[in-house]
């Protein structure tokens, strides 16, 4: 330690705390370059050596394991910022102060306000004064051949990297299905089942042309896909899981399936916050060799399935996002948000006879996904109505009156605006006027001042046309302000609003237009009924709930007679014997056919009649398990002594029933040993 050093360090700074900054960039760094790390502890001894006592030395060893590249996501490095921000820290230790950090940027940072707090930083081979130019200049020149350091180790390994798999011979990381063999060279996974899933997967896109489809049949046959663990202390195992669709795709369009090598389909980019993001490049850009190892499909296969896959994105769309309205009778066609998971719902239409087209809103997103049922699917129709009559009710010649007189206030507030707009104007064209002057004045001769004069001249009349066209254009965008004639024109629109919108010529796609300059949303949640919030632009929500459509089959009234007759029978029968009954008795359903047990169901439940499961509840009859707990014996007795009459139960459905209960005293002992019996022997025979 020399004297200079020692010079630097004053009382001023041992009165603050020492930070010592440790960081290795990998794990492996951790693990393995241990030597490095005990240098940077060591580091405390050399501030010890400067006069800090030993408990005032800080110890910022959060970033083991991470990269110097940026102070994104290195918790520790910004704490030791922030800390000499705030004037706590005296000295800063570091192994080679500029490995603080390996960004430019950073370390400047750093600099900068190590510099205006009085922050001294220390290496191994000196401390250094921030605040001293030479000292600053030493420590900037450090940062930057850091910087540089890290870049060319960088291009130099990019550069090899490239030419590697330019020969199609760079080790990537290979899709399930495939691993090296150990001549680095990708073979067929020897597992039979992984080969064989892979296969199937392939085939089934095969015979059913959809990745849908695909994800469907391998749900319904119970069959899982192989993932292979790429990073965690289980690298390299196997898992069995659930096929995806975003997963199948994924296969589907790898063409490493089809034995072909490729690098670079995707490339990554860091954002601002540290974070990096992946894009897709168009397939000009990759490195596509074919023909490299064994493949599950051919060339031509992959090939025609990239055709398959396009062709089905184009027919069926992905879910459709805040789209240009279309076509379709749906008038809130990309408006619709579903209300249980988030998503937007998109639209399906299907026609009912006689009815035009029945648009349907469907959150299937994450059905589609796991090729499993759909989160919710709302019938339209009513829903468009009530919006229709939302927008009447919102449109009316009285609100647009309020509206109108409001604007005429803003206009005169305009009107004031106007004037100092104008002013600015002038202003620009007097700038104009005195450097006209000054060039006027100026002495031909004196050349290189007239030029100069001259160019401010035409910057002022550059900045005078631009002000005065800005002028022009603010003008005229108050000027969509509204006279006499053109107000009564819009109350006579408001009047007319719901005539237009009724109107069987006005096109679907105008409607939705309507909508779209109005409303910003609207959230569909299905329950027993429908809540549906709408959010206009601007802000208001408005909420309503409507009751839940029936069911399609019976959306043509059933009999009202009919519905008392089901709520009559309900008290005791089943709806299998309610559909037998009626039919016995010649009722008719609302489209004329005969009855079965489905049927009523769906009628009990669109029209809300009590079940008969509840009906038989309310009387005080018991379930299975109650009954068990009541007479204190096991299930497979109270079933036997309901076969043999001693318990009388009533059906609630096909299936199932509840018990009465016993008003009578059950002969305990020698039932219970009978049945013990009883049951063996059933068991056997
Ligand atoms: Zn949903």
């Amino acid at each position: 330690m020399n004297a200079e050093a020692h010079q630097k360090v004053n009382a001023g700074h041992l009165k603050r705390d020492a930070y010592l900054y440790v960081r290795q960039s990998t794990l492996r760094q951790v693990l393995e370059n241990t030597e490095s790390t005990k240098r940077q502890y060591a580091l405390q001894q050399r501030a010890i050596a400067l006069g800090w006592p030993a408990e005032r030395i800080v110890i910022i060893d959060s970033d083991l394991g991470q990269s110097g590249a940026s102070a994104a996501d290195r918790e520790g490095f910004q704490r030791l910022v922030a800390d000499v921000g705030l004037g706590k820290a005296g000295i800063v230790l570091g192994l080679e102060v500029s490995r603080l950090t390996r960004n430019s940027t950073d370390w400047h940072r750093l600099l900068e306000i190590c510099a205006l707090t009085d922050t001294l930083l220390l290496d191994e081979e000196g401390v250094y004064d921030p605040a001293h130019f030479n000292d600053r200049l030493l420590l900037g020149l450090k940062g930057t051949m850091s910087e540089a350091e890290l870049h060319f180790i960088k291009a130099r390994l990019l550069g090899g990297i490239l030419n590697k798999a330019k020969r199609g011979e760079l080790e990537v990381p290979l899709p399930v299905g495939f691993i090296y063999n150990p001549l680095k060279h990708p073979e067929m996974d020897p597992d039979s089942q992984v080969r064989e899933s892979i296969q199937h997967l392939f085939d089934t896109f095969q015979r059913t042309g959809s990745a849908c489809a695909t994800v469907k049949a391998f749900h319904k046959e119970g069959c899982l896909f192989p993932r292979r663990l790429k990073k965690g202390p289980h690298k390299g195992e196997l898992l069995w899981v659930e096929l995806m669709h975003s997963r199948t795709l994924q296969v589907l369009h790898n063409p490493r399936y089809a034995g072909a090598f490729v690098y670079g389909r995707t490339r990554s980019r860091k954002q601002p916050d540290g974070r990096e993001t992946y894009s897709k490049r168009p397939e000009e850009q990759w490195i596509l060799i074919p023909g490299m190892h064994a493949g599950y499909i051919t060339w031509e296969q992959y090939q025609q399935n990239q055709r398959q896959l396009l062709q089905n994105a184009n027919t069926f769309g992905h879910d459709r996002r805040n789209s240009p309205p279309r076509e379709g009778p749906a008038l809130l066609q990309g408006l619709v948000l579903c209300g249980i998971c988030g998503s937007r719902m998109s639209v399906q239409y299907h026609s009912n006879e006689g009815e035009s087209r029945v648009p349907q809103y469907i959150c299937q997103r994450a059905g589609i996904e796991r090729g499993e049922p759909i989160c919710q699917s709302v019938r339209g129709n009513a829903i468009d109505r009530f919006i229709g009559e939302l927008l009447i009710e919102a449109i009316t010649p009285m609100a647009l009156d309020v509206t109108l007189s409001v604007q005429r206030e803003v206009q005169s507030r305009l009107d004031e605006i106007d004037r100092l707009r104008h002013k600015q104007v002038e202003r620009a064209r007097y700038d104009v006027d005195i450097a006209q002057r000054r060039y006027m004045q100026v002495d031909p001769a004196n050349r290189l001042v007239a030029s100069v004069l001259e160019a401010e001249w035409n910057s002022k009349l550059r900045v005078l046309t631009d002000t005065q066209e800005e002028y022009e254009r603010l003008r005229q965008a108050d000027h969509i302000a509204v006279n006499d004639d053109a107000k009564s024109r819009i109350t006579a629109l408001a009047a007319d609003f719901p005539k237009l919108w009724h109107d069987p010529n006005t096109p679907d796609r105008e409607r939705k237009r309507m909508i779209r300059l109005l409303i910003e949303d609207v959230t569909l949640i299905k329950k027993e009924d429908i809540t549906v919030n709408v959010r206009f632009k601007g802000g208001a929500v408005t909420t309503k709930i409507l009751p839940r459509p029936l069911p399609c089959t019976e959306t043509r009234k059933t009999d009202t007679a009919v519905i008392q007759e089901i709520d009559r029978l309900l008290n005791c029968h089943t709806d299998g014997e309610i559909a037998t009954i009626l039919n016995e008795h010649g009722m008719l359903s609302s489209e004329g056919k005969a009855f079965n047990r489905g049927m009523i169901t769906q009628l009990r439940c669109a029209y809300k009649l009590t079940d008969r499961y509840t009906r038989l509840r309310e009387d005080g009859l018991l379930t299975m398990q109650e009954m068990t707990k009541r007479l204190g014996v096991c299930a497979d007795t109270v079933k036997v002594w309901r076969r043999r009459g001693l318990l009388r139960a009533r059906p609630y459905d096909e299936k199932g029933y509840l018990f009465e209960i016993p008003d009578y005293e059950i002969p305990r002992k020698g039932a219970h040993k009978k049945t013990h019996q009883q049951s063996s022997h059933d068991s056997q025979s």
